[in-house]
């Protein structure tokens, strides 16, 4: 997934201390994954390739999220927000989300966060691998294809509103 990212040219490798971390900058080719535009700029910011050794969860923060028992539909961002902070050290790349489970206060059914219905209709996703693009444009359905392919995985497009 990363070595296809630069060898397109879609994104650059950062000299400085983000380098390190999965962050990088944009590539020459950085338009070429996007829909053309005329009222914006297309392409995107900043991206960031996240692999992980666990499972964790997507969107990395609760905030755009309005998650409700798949069952009864009851709210469950309490119980949601405890997986997400369990305490004030943890931090989010620490925590396995492979069996995490969420209670609903209501009618005390056990799901995986990515069965939760999310009232946004975004939705809550686990995997161990995920690439974010700050204010990206839309994607080309090919290129997602040539990326899915390239990564032999499909790929989903999800944009919460900070993205
Ligand atoms: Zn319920």
């Amino acid at each position: 997934m990363t070595d296809f990212l630069l060898s397109k040219k879609i994104v650059c490798v950062l000299e400085d201390e983000f380098g390190q971390k999965g962050f990088f900058g944009i590539g020459d080719s950085a338009l070429e994954p996007f829909k053309a535009r005329e009222d914006w700029e297309p392409g995107f910011d900043s991206c960031v390739i996240f692999i992980y050794p666990h499972i964790t969860i997507v969107p990395e923060d609760d905030t755009p999220l309005e998650p409700r028992c798949p069952d009864c539909l009851a709210n469950v961002s309490q119980p949601l927000n405890k997986l997400y902070c369990p305490d004030e050290e943890t931090q989010l790349e620490q925590i396995d989300f492979g069996g995490a489970k969420v209670t609903c206060p209501e009618c005390r059914g056990s799901f995986r966060p990515d069965e939760l219905r999310d009232e946004r209709g975004k939705g809550i996703f686990l995997t161990d691998r995920y690439v974010c693009f700050t204010d990206a444009g839309d994607f080309r359905p090919e290129w997602l294809a040539e990326f899915s392919q390239a990564a032999g995985t499909p790929h989903q497009v999800v944009s919460y509103w900070y993205t």
